[in-house]
């Protein structure tokens, strides 16, 4: 039996994850974190009942205290729930597939409990990934990736030496804007930026695909997993999503990853590794494919690939920058106070007035992400 943590349990990710616990009698979950949808939680623990349970805010942690006063589990609440989730003493993994940087914390403390992490939680390594690698190689914990871009090149890399690798090639679909001009990009809406062609997910990825800061979100998440760096990371778009992503070896052979857009095989696999499982879900048909669609991006339109090149190239703390703008300027997008180009302006911004810190500790990685968002909101105090 594999007993699950799971933080970010009510979103995109975390009921998928749920989905295939649902479906293997092999998996039990031992603990959930949310943030604040309670009807969802409360019925999660009901189906699922883990030994803890915690969600975000105090006053909504009364509340779910009430309602499960005839279920036997801990709720918690805040930074210290998220933490008694990710280091709950049964479990042996924990999938982080909360949004943004508040993920790092409960990250850190699940692996200096020794916990395996299944990572989908990006956010988190693009801006500790110094941090977070050096601790789970020193406890020996595995961080297994979610994203499918890096599951699929995980899954290219298996019995293969690394030291053989030549070039990462991520996939991105290009989402619901490919081909457009920065013209067509200005009076774009919030519902057009939503509408991801091929992937159902949360909205702040889905705005991050939008802007191509995903892909260069993964881009530093790469380096990491995998030591390549960025010079021999290249993204390439396949809008139908099917190639996940390729590793080039050194002697030019091409190893590709293939599947359906379903999220619920890197989880699973995530889940199992190295063990593959019967997944009940939809199978590439080959004789269905009306040709695959290799292309380059359109860098000079969206900026945010090479903001997240330029970030990881600096180093130190500009990755944080990069990502903790994004994550604000998003915020303001989906509260419709910014237009979409505004969101580039943003990282821009806030990445040319930092200064950097070349090896920062996790203190100054969090005073950094409160530095950027301090400064956006001056500029657009009434958010
Ligand atoms: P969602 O927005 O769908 O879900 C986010 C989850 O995090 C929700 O359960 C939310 O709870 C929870 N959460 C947010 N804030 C807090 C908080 N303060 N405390 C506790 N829980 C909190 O996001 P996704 O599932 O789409 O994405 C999750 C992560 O996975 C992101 O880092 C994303 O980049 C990555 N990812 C997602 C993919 C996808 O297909 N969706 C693919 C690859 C990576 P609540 O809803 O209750 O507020």
């Amino acid at each position: 039996m594999k007993k699950i943590a799971i933080i970010g349990s009510t979103g995109s990710i975390g009921t998928q994850a749920l989905e295939i616990v649902r479906e293997n009698d092999d998996l039990e979950v031992v603990a959930l974190a949310a943030g604040n949808n309670i009807e969802l939680l409360e019925k999660q623990v009901r189906e699922f009942r883990p030994r803890i349970v915690s969600i975000w805010n105090q006053d909504k942690a009364r509340q779910l205290r009430m309602a499960l006063s005839d279920v036997e589990v801990a709720v918690y609440s805040g930074m210290d729930g998220l933490i008694e989730v990710a280091r709950c003493e049964e479990s042996d993994i924990l999938i982080t597939a909360i949004v943004g940087m508040i993920g790092i914390r409960p990250t850190i403390e699940a692996i200096k409990a020794k916990k395996d992490i299944a990572l989908a939680n990006k956010e988190t390594l693009v801006t500790a990934g110094h941090i977070i690698m050096k601790l789970a190689r020193d406890m020996g914990v595995k961080i297994l990736p979610v994203d499918s871009e890096h599951s699929a090149i995980f899954q290219c890399l298996n019995g293969e030496n690394r030291n053989t690798i030549s070039r990462l090639l991520i996939t991105a679909s290009g989402g619901p804007f490919r081909g457009y001009t920065r013209k067509q990009l200005q009076n774009v809406t919030l519902e057009d930026a939503l509408n991801h062609p091929n992937w159902s997910m949360g909205k702040k990825i889905t705005i991050d695909s939008a802007t191509l800061v995903n892909k260069g979100l993964e881009v530093i998440e790469a380096k990491w997993l995998f030591g390549v760096e960025p010079d021999n990371i290249e993204v390439v778009v396949q809008p139908q999503s099917i190639i996940h992503s390729m590793v080039e070896f050194l002697d030019g052979a091409v190893m590709a990853q293939l599947g359906t857009p379903d999220m619920k095989l890197p989880i699973q696999y995530a889940l199992y590794y190295p063990e593959r499982k019967v997944l009940n879900a939809k199978k590439l048909d080959f004789t269905q494919m009306s040709g695959i669609i290799i292309d380059k991006p359109d860098r000079e339109t969206f900026k945010g690939l090479d903001f997240a090149y330029s970030a990881i190239k600096t180093g130190g703390s500009m990755p944080t920058v990069f990502n903790a703008a994004n994550e604000k300027a998003v915020e303001l997008f989906l509260k419709g106070k910014i237009k979409f180009l505004e969101i580039y302006e943003i990282i821009e911004q806030c990445m040319s007035d930092h200064k950097l810190i070349d090896v920062p500790t996790l203190e100054e990685i969090l005073e950094t992400e409160q530095w950027v968002y301090e400064s956006i909101s001056k500029k657009y105090s009434n958010s």
